[in-house]
């Protein structure tokens, strides 16, 4: 596990897909923990620091809705994505109302997946750090005509910076 990279918890139950895009994240340097159900999700996150965690909607025993639900009581910072298959729209956009911070259709492109995954990730660590939209902004602004790839390891830089002055403040 790479302490620069960003921890993404990956839940899917098709085994395939969530192997093959896994190994792509994990080229992207991402710390990648994929499972294949939601109640294994909970006990992962327990055990692993998540950043943000990409969760397949349709899943046998606990599906992404309420994999979603329990992960935010447990982690309010944790900001999660919800993967769905074509025709399950609606109840993604239900995701988003119980504290989803988006969507994406399944195949996702990964270009598009890393750009969502940056904003996931944008909007924790200015949760988490208290530190506003105009602010953050302008804390990103070198990187900002640079690749999402770039953007994120700026953030993972912001969000240890703040962690350190934590503890040390303490
Ligand atoms: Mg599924």
């Amino acid at each position: 596990m790479k302490k620069n990279n960003i921890n993404l918890l990956f839940v899917d139950d098709e085994e395939q897909f969530l192997e093959s895009m896994s190994k792509r994240l994990t080229a992207r340097e991402f710390n990648v923990f994929s499972v294949n159900r939601g109640e294994k999700a909970i006990e992962a996150a327990r055990k692993n620091p998540v950043d943000v965690a990409l969760i397949d909607l349709k899943m046998p025993g606990m599906d992404g809705e309420e994999t979603l639900k329990a992960l935010k009581k447990e982690h309010p910072w944790m900001e999660i994505v919800i993967l769905t298959g074509h025709g399950s729209i609606d109840s993604a956009v239900d995701c988003t109302q119980s504290g989803a911070h988006s969507y994406l259709q399944k195949p996702c492109d990964l270009e598009q997946l890393l750009e969502v995954l940056k904003e996931a990730y944008k909007k924790r660590v200015m949760n988490k750090n208290k530190i506003e939209e105009t602010k953050m902004n302008e804390m990103l602004k070198i990187a900002q005509s640079n690749s999402p790839r770039e953007i994120l390891r700026r953030l993972k830089e912001i969000d240890s910076a703040s962690d350190y002055m934590y503890n040390i403040n303490y």
